[in-house]
């Protein structure tokens, strides 16, 4: 028999993916002796056969009432208990984290007798009342589908009637009267009224939670943190204890360390008189916990104890939600707080240096994705003029764009290519999608804990909050700072790691980071912790990392960033610019010696491309691709030939030869579908001349190379290929050259000959294209491209967005490796290749290489390397030493 429930006392942290991360560290703050507010968990598995059976689940209610009666027999009254009632919290928390996504209901258990019974047991009317509405506004909006708008208005109204700024303005009586505007309100929009029956609201809270696991918002946040739809939720239900029970009563978030730079110290937000929804809603301005030492020292020291305890028991940031009631401290969450890629990274190697952690968890614990990040421009400061606007630097950055006022206009913007700024007084959720769309987030209200810095901040996003001179007007479409009136299309710069903001679009210079892998310019804080997590990433790495690079100055960008050679140097890119004439004259020659020729001229042009690079990757392996591209490709635009020519006969003049034969060419070679035509080792094949011109370059580049006291190290590699008979052709032609080139020149040049596997047909006969590959090459690109039958250059505009709305996959197959179609085809590979040829070299230079998801697999597969653009070099280094943790 499945079990559904689990007392908190009964679960810890190793049970995330049944309890929830939520429910698992309530357990095992229990577990460690802290002061939890006692409760039981409805596991994620109850969530999924709800789901399944699109009912409650047999024996779920049952399970729930037994738990329910143990915690009211140790509580010593009953939920809802009309003189002195218990009272619960319902809350989501899924195995990821995913805050403010889900729903909450506090309260659980309240109703017109049992409010009036909390009145007298706690002596404060005030609060049983405003108790009493929170739990009919959560209950009517999450429950019963309620617009929160309706109650949100009913409350503004009343405050305006009473004349009160916020909420603590509102007496006893008035909160008398919005309930009963609520439940009016209620029956007015759904014909039911508000259950008095504490059984039947917990019952439908607890479903209420699970069918938010499939709310809009959420499902939106899980796609963009690619965080699985099939998991479903936990619903843990908790003792209520109160932060609105008068002025020594509150309720705060406070995090072990600044989650913005990494810095030690508790960094936090206290709402006095509230319960913990309100610190996060920003509805009124939190004090720091300096503040709260000052208001309540015992509360304090101990919640620094409790924290000290988390941090030291984690062994890693934390962050908690905790609530005092009547001088009583309480911990309601805790878990591994989320964090910017610089507190990342100078956390891990803080906790190496406290001992904590070892230099091994110490590299777990930061991405690629976050040093990409970090590698991003910032603002030049001293180029910035005045700044704007001065808030809290709550998610790091530097972002450019027009200020926006609601999330559907940062959506509309967005899509249309524009780059924007969302500018809100606070964020609710509500504002995910143009959160997503936005280039960087503004708030006038809120802390470090708000809802826009919590989101923002695990998106990576921009993000600077509480900008509190910014006066926020939605409806008119502007902000005002002072005297400066700032209209919607406005565009402005946001700093999120100084929290300021400017007029106009800021100059940018390079991060700190990015002048460390330039330069190797070392300097204190960040960029010591990047260096040291990279040094122990190539310690741990098994897999190599090399560039992708045609030019030398990009050779030597990706070796000052580390790469151990290029992996994929094309060759197309040298008949481009002045060049396409020597190819055109190449194309159109109408004897063997106009082609001897044209290709004489581009001989030397190559011999020199070659030898630079071959320069700057001295000693290092260069892997050179013979041409790719169909020759077509080189020759003017079809239509642009034909208009001329007709342009031309128009005028009544006769159009110019040298254009009639072009277009002449450009038809005899036009092919409806080029990606599948005469490239790669085809052209090889048919074109005379052509390899032999292009590996002689190659040969007399080593001969040069070598004769100046260098070290090359070209390989040829052969794209394309889909039968070996194809590469056995070819590569006897390359060895012809070779051993003709240190037959005239007296130097021995050996290049070993291999070739990429981007079509299926290569991967499946792997074994026998092995007999004459000395490597291979994965050009994932392509591979991915035929395998799935996808024109890359079509497909993602076309469609790729509707699929993935559609879940078929969760990112684009051109960004991270497909594993189970052509990670099949790349293991058939690498085992047949390898058993055929022991000794065989195999790397991958698609966009793949600089992939962190895609780098993992590689490892997996037994890959030797993975190429990718110079930029991503760093990625690759790091997750390459994560892959092999
Ligand atoms: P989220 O996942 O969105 O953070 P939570 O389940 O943590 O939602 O609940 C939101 C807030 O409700 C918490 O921050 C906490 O302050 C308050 N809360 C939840 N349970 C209780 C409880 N048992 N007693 C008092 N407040 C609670
Ligand atoms: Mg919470
Ligand atoms: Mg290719």
């Amino acid at each position: 028999m499945v079990r559904y429930v689990y007392d908190f006392a009964e679960g810890g942290r190793d049970l995330a993916g049944l309890l929830g991360g939520k429910g698992a560290n309530l357990a095992e703050m229990t577990r460690l002796g802290l002061p939890v507010p006692p409760g039981f968990t409805v596991t994620t598995e109850a969530c999924r056969a709800f789901f399944s059976a699109g009912s409650e689940p047999d024996g779920l209610a049952e399970e729930i009432s037994g738990h329910l009666t143990a915690l009211e027999k140790a509580a010593g009254r009953k939920l809802g208990q009309p003189d002195d009632p218990l009272l619960l919290s319902v809350r989501s928390g899924a195995r990821f984290s995913m805050p403010g996504m889900m729903e909450t209901i506090l309260d659980i258990g309240l109703g017109d007798d049992s409010v009036l019974g909390l009145a007298k047991v706690s002596g404060n009317e005030r609060f049983a009342w405003d108790s009493y509405r929170r739990l009919v506004q959560m209950f009517g909006s999450t429950v019963m589908g309620v617009d929160s708008a309706l109650f949100e208005s009913a409350l503004s109204d009343l405050k305006r009637d009473r004349g009160a700024t916020d909420d603590l303005g509102l007496n006893a009586a008035d909160l008398t009267d919005l309930v009963g505007t609520y439940k009016a309100l209620i029956r007015r929009e759904t014909g039911e009224d508000f259950p008095q029956s504490p059984d039947e609201q917990l019952r439908r809270a607890v479903l209420a939670v699970f069918e938010s696991w499939n709310g809009e918002r959420a499902r939106i946040y899980r796609r963009r943190e690619h965080i699985a739809d099939d998991l479903g939720t936990a619903v843990n239900v908790q003792t209520m204890v109160f932060g609105n029970l008068g002025s020594d009563s509150g309720s705060g978030v406070a995090f072990t360390r600044d989650p913005a730079t990494g810095r030690p110290g508790l960094y936090g937000d206290y709402l006095p008189n509230a319960q913990g929804e309100d610190v996060v809603a920003g509805i009124r301005n939190t004090v720091s916990l300096t503040d709260l030492e000052e208001l309540d020292p015992v509360s304090y020291a101990q919640l620094r104890g409790h924290m000290e305890t988390l941090e030291a028991h984690y062994r890693d940031l934390c962050d908690i939600e905790f609530t005092i009631e009547r001088g009583r401290l309480w911990m309601l969450q805790t878990r591994v707080g989320k964090r910017t890629a610089e507190a990342a990274f100078a956390i891990a190697s803080e906790l190496v240096d406290e001992g904590l952690i070892s230099p091994a968890e110490a590299l777990g614990r930061v991405t690629g994705g976050g040093l990409a990040r970090l590698m991003f421009p910032r603002f030049d400061t001293s180029a910035v003029g005045e700044s704007l606007a001065h808030g809290l630097p709550a998610s790091p950055g530097a972002a450019v764009g027009a200020a926006v006022f609601d999330s559907a206009e940062a959506v509309r913007r967005a899509a249309a290519g524009e780059q924007v700024v969302l500018v809100r007084q606070e964020t609710t959720p509500d504002d995910l999608p143009g959160m997503i769309a936005a280039q960087a987030v503004l708030t006038s209200r809120g802390g470090k804990t708000s809802h826009a810095a919590v989101v923002a901040r695990g998106m990576g996003t921009v993000c600077v909050c509480g900008a509190e001179e910014i006066t926020v007007d939605a409806t008119g479409r502007r902000f005002t700072v002072g005297e400066t009136v700032v209209e919607e299309g406005t565009v402005i710069s946001v700093d999120g790691s100084e929290g300021t903001v400017f007029l106009g679009a800021a100059p940018l210079v390079d991060s700190a980071v990015m002048r460390y892998f330039e330069r190797g310019e070392r300097s204190a804080g960040l960029v010591e912790s990047v260096a040291d997590a990279m040094e122990q990433a190539d310690r741990t790495a098994r897999l190599e990392v090399r560039a992708n690079a045609d030019t030398p100055e990009d050779a030597a960008r990706a070796r000052r960033f580390g790469a151990r050679g290029i992996g994929l140097c094309r060759t197309e890119h040298m008949f481009l610019g002045e060049r396409r004439k020597l190819v055109e004259a190449m194309i159109l020659a109408r004897d063997e010696t106009e082609r001897k020729d044209a290709l004489g001229a581009l001989l030397p042009l190559q011999r020199q491309d070659f030898i630079g690079i071959l320069e700057a990757m001295d000693g290092l392996p260069v892997t050179i691709r013979l041409i790719d591209p169909p020759l077509h490709e080189f020759l003017p635009d079809r239509t642009d030939l034909a208009v001329r020519i007709a342009a031309a006969e128009a005028r009544g003049e006769h159009p110019d030869p040298h254009d009639t034969e072009l277009l002449g060419a450009v038809n005899r070679m036009h092919e409806e579908n080029p990606m599948l035509g005469l490239r790669g080792v085809r052209l090889g094949l048919v074109v005379p001349g052509l390899v032999a011109m292009q590996v002689r370059a190659i040969a007399e580049a080593v001969v040069a190379r070598t004769r100046a006291s260098g070290s090359p190290e070209a390989e040829i590699m052969v794209p394309l290929v889909g039968a070996v008979e194809e590469l056995r052709i070819e590569r006897t032609e390359v060895e012809r050259v070779l051993a003709e080139v240190s037959e005239e020149t007296g130097v021995a040049v050996h290049c070993p000959v291999g070739t990429m596997i981007e079509l299926p047909r290569a991967a499946l006969t792997a074994g026998r294209i092995a007999e004459e590959a000395e490597f291979f090459s994965f050009g994932t690109n392509d591979l991915t491209q035929t395998t799935w039958g996808f024109s890359r250059d079509d497909v993602e505009a076309a469609f790729f967005s509707a699929y993935l709305d559609k879940g078929i996959f969760a990112t684009s197959p051109f960004e991270t490796l497909d594993r189970d179609g052509v990670g099949r085809l790349v293991r058939i590979a690498v085992d047949e290749g390898r058993a055929a040829r022991p000794d065989l070299k195999i790397g991958v230079c698609g966009e793949h290489g600089g992939d962190p998801e895609s780098v993992h697999f590689f490892h997996e597969a037994g890959l030797d390397y993975v190429s990718c653009s110079p930029f991503r070099v760093p990625v690759a280094r790091l997750e390459a030493g994560r892959a092999a943790l």
